[in-house]
Protein backbone atom coordinates (compact mmCIF):
# COMPACT_ATOMS: atom_id res chain seq x y z
CA UNK A 1 0.00 0.00 0.00
CA UNK A 2 2.33 2.98 -1.56
CA UNK A 3 -0.60 4.80 -3.29
CA UNK A 4 -1.41 8.16 -2.67
CA UNK A 5 -3.78 11.32 -4.47
CA UNK A 6 -2.85 14.62 -3.83
CA UNK A 7 -5.97 16.28 -5.99
CA UNK A 8 -9.61 15.36 -5.02
CA UNK A 9 -12.88 17.47 -4.32
CA UNK A 10 -15.22 17.29 -1.66
CA UNK A 11 -18.67 18.94 -1.29
CA UNK A 12 -17.12 21.63 0.20
CA UNK A 13 -16.28 22.93 -2.96
CA UNK A 14 -17.94 20.75 -6.02
CA UNK A 15 -17.22 17.33 -4.88
CA UNK A 16 -20.22 14.51 -4.33
CA UNK A 17 -18.82 12.65 -1.46
CA UNK A 18 -18.46 14.73 2.21
CA UNK A 19 -15.04 15.69 3.13
CA UNK A 20 -15.66 12.60 5.84
CA UNK A 21 -16.92 10.26 3.25
CA UNK A 22 -14.34 11.04 1.06
CA UNK A 23 -11.72 10.00 3.67
CA UNK A 24 -13.42 7.13 4.23
CA UNK A 25 -13.88 6.22 0.79
CA UNK A 26 -9.96 6.98 0.08
CA UNK A 27 -9.33 4.31 2.83
CA UNK A 28 -11.75 1.97 1.32
CA UNK A 29 -9.58 2.12 -1.80
CA UNK A 30 -6.55 1.53 0.12
CA UNK A 31 -4.64 4.79 -0.09
CA UNK A 32 -1.85 5.40 2.49
CA UNK A 33 -2.51 9.00 1.86
CA UNK A 34 -4.61 11.40 0.66
CA UNK A 35 -4.87 15.68 0.26
CA UNK A 36 -7.97 17.35 -0.03
CA UNK A 37 -7.52 20.30 -2.32
CA UNK A 38 -11.35 21.38 -2.59
CA UNK A 39 -11.75 24.91 -5.15
CA UNK A 40 -11.00 28.17 -3.03
CA UNK A 41 -12.11 26.52 -0.23
CA UNK A 42 -10.59 25.40 3.01
CA UNK A 43 -14.02 24.69 4.73
CA UNK A 44 -13.89 21.04 4.66
CA UNK A 45 -10.37 20.27 5.89
CA UNK A 46 -10.93 20.27 9.58
CA UNK A 47 -13.73 17.36 9.17
CA UNK A 48 -11.36 15.62 6.43
CA UNK A 49 -8.06 15.90 8.91
CA UNK A 50 -10.49 14.81 12.12
CA UNK A 51 -11.49 11.49 9.63
CA UNK A 52 -8.82 10.66 9.12
CA UNK A 53 -7.18 10.64 12.86
CA UNK A 54 -10.06 8.44 13.30
CA UNK A 55 -9.58 6.06 10.55
CA UNK A 56 -5.95 6.18 10.19
CA UNK A 57 -5.15 7.82 7.28
CA UNK A 58 -2.54 10.55 6.53
CA UNK A 59 -4.44 13.57 5.35
CA UNK A 60 -2.39 16.48 3.73
CA UNK A 61 -4.62 20.01 3.92
CA UNK A 62 -4.58 21.55 0.78
CA UNK A 63 -6.85 23.81 -1.63
CA UNK A 64 -6.97 24.60 -5.56
CA UNK A 65 -6.93 28.36 -6.33
CA UNK A 66 -8.53 29.51 -9.12
CA UNK A 67 -6.02 32.11 -11.15
CA UNK A 68 -6.26 34.74 -13.42
CA UNK A 69 -3.38 34.95 -16.04
CA UNK A 70 -3.33 36.49 -19.14
CA UNK A 71 -6.11 35.05 -22.02
CA UNK A 72 -5.72 31.63 -20.00
CA UNK A 73 -6.18 30.10 -16.10
CA UNK A 74 -4.63 28.70 -13.77
CA UNK A 75 -4.87 26.26 -10.96
CA UNK A 76 -2.37 26.43 -8.17
CA UNK A 77 -2.43 23.72 -5.87
CA UNK A 78 -1.34 24.75 -2.16
CA UNK A 79 -0.48 22.19 0.04
CA UNK A 80 0.62 21.46 3.57
CA UNK A 81 -1.08 24.41 4.39
CA UNK A 82 -2.63 26.28 8.02
CA UNK A 83 -5.84 26.23 6.97
CA UNK A 84 -6.55 28.34 9.91
CA UNK A 85 -4.38 31.22 8.78
CA UNK A 86 -6.23 34.53 9.13
CA UNK A 87 -4.27 35.82 5.82
CA UNK A 88 -5.25 33.06 3.91
CA UNK A 89 -9.19 32.69 5.22
CA UNK A 90 -9.99 36.89 5.14
CA UNK A 91 -8.41 36.25 1.43
CA UNK A 92 -10.35 33.31 0.26
CA UNK A 93 -13.66 35.22 1.92
CA UNK A 94 -13.22 37.76 -0.78
CA UNK A 95 -13.50 35.02 -3.76
CA UNK A 96 -16.49 32.91 -1.80
CA UNK A 97 -18.42 36.67 -1.81
CA UNK A 98 -18.01 36.85 -5.69
CA UNK A 99 -19.41 33.80 -6.49
CA UNK A 100 -22.04 34.32 -4.24
CA UNK A 101 -22.73 37.12 -6.49
CA UNK A 102 -22.37 35.13 -9.28
CA UNK A 103 -24.46 32.95 -8.86
CA UNK A 104 -27.84 34.76 -9.14
CA UNK A 105 -26.41 35.88 -12.40
CA UNK A 106 -25.86 32.83 -14.53
CA UNK A 107 -29.42 31.91 -12.78
CA UNK A 108 -31.23 35.28 -14.46
CA UNK A 109 -29.30 34.56 -17.51
CA UNK A 110 -30.52 30.97 -17.64
CA UNK A 111 -34.08 32.46 -16.97
CA UNK A 112 -34.03 34.46 -20.00
CA UNK A 113 -32.57 31.83 -22.51
CA UNK A 114 -36.30 29.91 -21.07
CA UNK A 115 -34.85 27.32 -18.54
CA UNK A 116 -36.78 27.82 -15.35
CA UNK A 117 -34.02 27.33 -12.45
CA UNK A 118 -33.80 28.38 -9.25
CA UNK A 119 -31.04 29.40 -6.67
CA UNK A 120 -33.05 27.04 -4.70
CA UNK A 121 -32.25 24.22 -6.47
CA UNK A 122 -28.44 25.15 -6.60
CA UNK A 123 -28.54 25.09 -3.28
CA UNK A 124 -29.99 21.57 -2.41
CA UNK A 125 -27.72 20.49 -5.37
CA UNK A 126 -25.15 21.82 -3.50
CA UNK A 127 -26.06 20.50 -0.48
CA UNK A 128 -25.06 23.38 1.69
CA UNK A 129 -21.50 23.39 0.23
CA UNK A 130 -20.88 26.42 -1.71
CA UNK A 131 -22.37 26.22 -5.40
CA UNK A 132 -20.24 25.86 -8.22
CA UNK A 133 -20.84 25.47 -11.88
CA UNK A 134 -21.03 21.91 -12.37
CA UNK A 135 -23.89 21.96 -10.05
CA UNK A 136 -25.52 24.44 -12.21
CA UNK A 137 -24.85 22.15 -15.18
CA UNK A 138 -26.20 19.28 -13.29
CA UNK A 139 -29.80 20.89 -12.17
CA UNK A 140 -30.10 21.65 -15.77
CA UNK A 141 -29.46 17.85 -16.97
CA UNK A 142 -31.18 16.35 -14.27
CA UNK A 143 -34.11 19.02 -15.27
CA UNK A 144 -33.67 17.96 -19.12
CA UNK A 145 -32.58 21.07 -20.48
CA UNK A 146 -29.52 19.31 -21.28
CA UNK A 147 -28.52 16.02 -22.32
CA UNK A 148 -25.26 15.40 -19.60
CA UNK A 149 -22.69 18.14 -17.81
CA UNK A 150 -20.36 18.65 -20.46
CA UNK A 151 -23.61 19.94 -22.95
CA UNK A 152 -24.64 22.55 -20.50
CA UNK A 153 -20.68 23.96 -20.14
CA UNK A 154 -20.82 23.82 -24.24
CA UNK A 155 -23.62 25.45 -24.36
CA UNK A 156 -24.79 27.81 -22.20
CA UNK A 157 -21.87 27.97 -18.87
CA UNK A 158 -18.00 28.25 -20.27
CA UNK A 159 -16.62 31.22 -21.58
CA UNK A 160 -17.95 32.80 -24.65
CA UNK A 161 -21.53 31.19 -24.22
CA UNK A 162 -24.45 32.77 -23.30
CA UNK A 163 -25.11 32.13 -19.60
CA UNK A 164 -21.29 32.56 -18.89
CA UNK A 165 -20.67 34.96 -15.84
CA UNK A 166 -16.71 35.83 -15.22
CA UNK A 167 -15.57 34.91 -12.17
CA UNK A 168 -13.53 37.01 -9.94
CA UNK A 169 -9.66 35.12 -9.71
CA UNK A 170 -6.70 36.30 -7.53
CA UNK A 171 -3.39 37.15 -10.07
CA UNK A 172 -0.52 35.06 -9.69
CA UNK A 173 1.52 36.99 -7.06
CA UNK A 174 -1.57 36.99 -4.83
CA UNK A 175 -2.22 33.47 -4.62
CA UNK A 176 1.32 32.50 -4.53
CA UNK A 177 1.71 34.75 -1.49
CA UNK A 178 -1.39 33.55 -0.01
CA UNK A 179 -0.30 29.79 0.10
CA UNK A 180 3.35 30.87 1.35
CA UNK A 181 1.97 32.87 3.86
CA UNK A 182 -0.44 30.03 5.09
CA UNK A 183 3.11 28.23 5.25
CA UNK A 184 2.15 25.91 2.43
CA UNK A 185 4.22 24.90 -0.70
CA UNK A 186 2.44 25.53 -4.09
CA UNK A 187 2.09 23.04 -7.09
CA UNK A 188 0.75 24.15 -10.96
CA UNK A 189 -2.24 21.57 -11.31
CA UNK A 190 -3.21 20.00 -14.56
CA UNK A 191 -0.56 22.63 -16.48
CA UNK A 192 -1.70 21.38 -19.98
CA UNK A 193 -5.00 23.36 -19.15
CA UNK A 194 -2.33 26.56 -19.15
CA UNK A 195 -1.35 25.65 -22.74
CA UNK A 196 -0.96 22.94 -24.38
CA UNK A 197 2.32 24.60 -26.79
CA UNK A 198 5.12 22.95 -24.62
CA UNK A 199 7.40 26.22 -25.34
CA UNK A 200 4.28 28.47 -23.76
CA UNK A 201 4.26 26.14 -21.19
CA UNK A 202 7.69 26.17 -20.30
CA UNK A 203 7.33 29.87 -20.39
CA UNK A 204 4.99 30.23 -17.80
CA UNK A 205 6.57 27.74 -15.64
CA UNK A 206 9.68 29.54 -15.70
CA UNK A 207 7.70 33.03 -14.60
CA UNK A 208 5.49 31.04 -11.63
CA UNK A 209 9.01 29.68 -10.13
CA UNK A 210 10.46 33.10 -10.03
CA UNK A 211 6.85 33.77 -7.86
CA UNK A 212 7.42 30.75 -5.55
CA UNK A 213 6.06 27.62 -7.72
CA UNK A 214 7.42 24.35 -5.93
CA UNK A 215 6.26 21.78 -7.63
CA UNK A 216 4.29 20.23 -11.02
CA UNK A 217 1.25 17.89 -11.32
CA UNK A 218 3.02 15.27 -13.56
CA UNK A 219 0.56 12.69 -12.43
CA UNK A 220 -3.05 13.72 -13.87
CA UNK A 221 -5.72 11.46 -14.87
CA UNK A 222 -6.03 13.89 -18.08
CA UNK A 223 -2.51 13.46 -18.53
CA UNK A 224 -0.81 11.16 -21.93
CA UNK A 225 2.56 9.26 -20.93
CA UNK A 226 4.32 12.22 -23.21
CA UNK A 227 2.66 15.04 -20.91
CA UNK A 228 3.42 13.54 -17.83
CA UNK A 229 7.22 12.92 -19.02
CA UNK A 230 7.29 16.41 -20.51
CA UNK A 231 6.01 17.57 -16.83
CA UNK A 232 8.98 15.36 -15.09
CA UNK A 233 11.49 17.25 -17.48
CA UNK A 234 10.43 20.67 -16.80
CA UNK A 235 10.30 19.52 -13.03
CA UNK A 236 14.39 18.47 -13.25
CA UNK A 237 14.81 21.41 -15.27
CA UNK A 238 13.66 24.35 -12.72
CA UNK A 239 14.29 22.77 -9.47
CA UNK A 240 10.68 21.74 -8.68
CA UNK A 241 8.65 18.49 -7.02
CA UNK A 242 6.75 16.60 -9.48
CA UNK A 243 3.57 15.74 -7.72
CA UNK A 244 0.13 13.73 -8.91
CA UNK A 245 -4.01 12.94 -8.24
CA UNK A 246 -7.00 12.05 -9.81
CA UNK A 247 -8.92 15.25 -9.59
CA UNK A 248 -11.66 13.01 -8.05
CA UNK A 249 -15.13 14.43 -7.46
CA UNK A 250 -16.92 11.26 -7.19
CA UNK A 251 -20.22 10.63 -9.25
CA UNK A 252 -20.05 14.66 -10.30
CA UNK A 253 -17.14 13.84 -12.72
CA UNK A 254 -18.08 10.61 -13.93
CA UNK A 255 -14.70 8.59 -15.00
CA UNK A 256 -12.20 9.51 -12.81
CA UNK A 257 -11.52 7.15 -9.80
CA UNK A 258 -9.48 8.13 -6.56
CA UNK A 259 -6.36 7.41 -6.98
CA UNK A 260 -6.19 5.55 -10.46
CA UNK A 261 -7.76 8.11 -12.26
CA UNK A 262 -9.07 6.83 -15.61
CA UNK A 263 -7.33 3.74 -14.70
CA UNK A 264 -3.51 3.78 -15.22
CA UNK A 265 -2.74 6.42 -12.73
CA UNK A 266 -0.54 5.98 -9.87
CA UNK A 267 0.89 8.11 -7.33
CA UNK A 268 3.43 7.11 -5.20
CA UNK A 269 3.79 7.57 -1.50
CA UNK A 270 7.84 8.56 -1.88
CA UNK A 271 6.61 11.97 -4.08
CA UNK A 272 4.90 13.07 -0.80
CA UNK A 273 7.78 12.78 0.98
CA UNK A 274 9.80 14.47 -1.47
CA UNK A 275 6.79 17.42 -0.97
CA UNK A 276 7.29 17.34 2.57
CA UNK A 277 11.25 17.71 2.34
CA UNK A 278 10.44 21.01 -0.25
CA UNK A 279 7.91 22.23 2.34
CA UNK A 280 10.52 21.65 4.98
CA UNK A 281 13.26 23.51 3.49
CA UNK A 282 10.44 26.78 2.74
CA UNK A 283 9.95 26.83 6.65
CA UNK A 284 13.45 27.23 7.26
CA UNK A 285 13.90 29.71 4.31
CA UNK A 286 10.99 32.28 5.94
ZN1 LIG B 1 -8.24 22.21 -11.42
ZN1 LIG C 1 -9.20 19.96 -8.99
Amino acid sequence: MHWIDLHTHSAASDGALSPAELVAYAQQRRLKAMALTDHDTIDGLDEALAAGTELGLEIIPGLEISVKIENTSMHLLGYLIDHHHPGLIKELLILQESRAERNPQIVRKLNDLGMDVSLEELERASGGGQIGRLHIASVLKSKGHVENVQEAFDLYLKQGRPAHVDKFRFDPETAFAMIRSAGGVSVVAHPFTLTKDRNELEAWIRRFKSMGLSGIEAYYSDHTTDQTQFCRQLALKYDLVVTGGSDFHGANKPGIEIGVGRGNLRVHYSLLEKLKVEWSHRALVA
